[in-house]
């Protein structure tokens, strides 16, 4: 039995399995430069995150209709939920298909053909986090949000992703602003391969709740007195990190450190297709390697629930907090 937990951290689009992107391509009559998944799942080797994110967008383009949609949602929810995920928010990049000539319309309504159900077919809640691409301009974020202001019943927050050097969270002042205006919660990316600055300023000029990896805040002792003191979580994801190279190796993951230090951490797949593992992995990843206690480990469960955005369904997140409880560990 997986230990029962929440994934915070999770791109939709970071889930599609060189099986499903050729029966996808498949379907829609697109032709992928690889001969078969094999081929494929050989591409899924990267030196940093750039090189990622060219394989990751390249891909993109067999996703084309609301089923392709539901497909890749229904797929993730299936493998989460096997390994113990109760709850789910979930991040899309809507300018990654807009950018392609798709309506933002098709990705939302096909995502939520998944998720408005996912409770009866998975097992698992969920919330639906719309992510800017920090490497487009501040007036394209801008229009996404406005693009987006017809499915707002679907979309619970905001975050920001994509390569992160060079584009400060400031950029997304106006964005943030508009967002928080609208009632969303808001998220974003920082200290992945940024500076922790970019962790102070996601905080004070963007108003997050919850920092996306924020890994390198151990670099600012301030800062992480600070994050300690306001109980800000930190969705880490440690396979992540070693395929992008952002730790070497998963033995010098700062993870444990950060749990002593008092950080509130949780752990998370980011794009588990292409970084060898879903949550349960990670989990079983950082108890291996990690020698993560089972006390630590139901620390890490218990804060991915508070962490949760389940505000609106607290009664729902008291029921996981119990199963986190009562779970025992084999
Ligand atoms: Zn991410």
């Amino acid at each position: 039995m997986f230990l029962p937990k929440a994934e915070l951290h999770l791109h939709i689009e970071g889930t599609l399995e060189p099986e499903l992107a050729f029966e996808l391509a498949a379907r829609n009559g697109v032709t992928l430069p690889y001969a078969d998944t094999d081929a494929l799942r050989e591409a899924y080797r990267f030196e940093d995150l750039q090189s990622f994110l060219n394989l990751y967008y390249e891909l993109m383009a067999v996703l084309r209709t609301e089923r392709d949609f539901e497909d890749l949602a229904n797929a993730y929810l299936a493998r989460a939920a096997a390994q113990g995920v109760r709850h789910a928010e979930i991040f899309f990049d809507p300018q990654a298909h807009t950018s392609r000539g798709l309506d933002i319309g098709t990705v939302v309504e096909g995502l939520w053909r998944a998720l408005g159900n996912s409770e009866a077919n998975h097992g698992v809640s969920t919330r639906l986090i719309l992510c800017f691409l920090r490497d487009e301009s501040a007036e394209s974020a801008l229009a996404t949000l406005d693009a987006a202001k017809p499915y707002l019943d679907r979309i619970t927050g905001v975050g920001l992703d994509s390569a992160e050097v060079g584009h400060p969270p400031v950029k997304f002042r106006a964005v943030y602003e508009a967002a928080a205006a609208l009632g969303l919660r808001r998220v974003a990316h920082a200290g992945e391969e940024g500076p922790p600055e970019y962790i102070t300023e996601a905080l004070d000029v963007l108003g997050v709740e919850r920092v996306d990896h924020g890994l390198r805040c151990v670099e600012d002792p301030a800062l992480v007195e600070r994050l300690v003191r306001d109980r800000v979580p930190l969705t880490l994801c440690p396979l992540s990190n070693v395929r992008l190279r952002t730790v070497d190796t998963l033995a010098d993951h700062p993870l444990p450190a950060m749990l002593d230090a008092g950080l509130m951490c949780t752990v998370n797949s980011d794009d588990p297709a292409y970084f060898g593992g879903y949550a349960g992995d990670n989990f079983d990843a950082v108890r291996a390697t990690l020698g993560l206690t089972d006390e630590r480990l139901r620390e890490l469960a218990r804060n991915s629930f508070l962490a949760s955005f389940l505000e609106d369904d607290e009664e729902l997140r008291a029921r996981y907090l119990a199963e986190v409880e009562a779970h025992t560990f084999r």
